[in-house]
């Protein structure tokens, strides 16, 4: 079974951290050990893993972003939103995260972060828990 968890966005383009709502999945799974894999089924927003005791980083890595890839150029896409394209496209569409004692086995300083690039909107986000144990 795939679950899926709702996210709301506020802002047009914002990392939110996740983290705490996929263990919430990992926890109803009952999974000691096993994979927990994620998705994003959209195609303006992506999904990363980086630090999270610092929210400065993200701010950066937003700000990079703006600056690499511009809300406004010569783009195609008619419906205006292509710099929001292509940064999902940069950052990814899927993670994965090991699970073990029943406990997504991130890094210390690392968080799982939403990244919403053509905001705000309703979001999805399909959780696969798989366990081994
Ligand atoms: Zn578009």
């Amino acid at each position: 079974m795939i679950k899926e968890v709702q996210i709301q966005t506020g802002d047009r383009t914002e990392f939110l951290d996740i983290t705490g709502k996929v263990q919430d999945v990992v926890r109803e799974s009952k999974a000691r050990e096993g994979i927990c894999y994620l998705f994003v089924p959209h195609t303006t927003a992506a999904i990363t893993i980086n630090e999270n005791a610092d929210p400065s980083v993200h701010q950066d890595i937003v700000m990079e972003l703006n600056k690499v890839i511009p809300f406004n150029d010569q783009y195609r896409h008619i419906e205006g939103n292509s710099a929001a394209h292509i940064k999902a496209s940069i950052i990814g569409f899927s993670e994965m995260v090991f699970i073990e004692s029943g406990t997504l086995l991130l890094g210390t300083w690392q968080g799982i972060y939403f990244c919403e690039f053509d905001g705000p909107r309703k979001r999805r986000l399909h959780v696969k828990v798989m366990a081994s144990n």
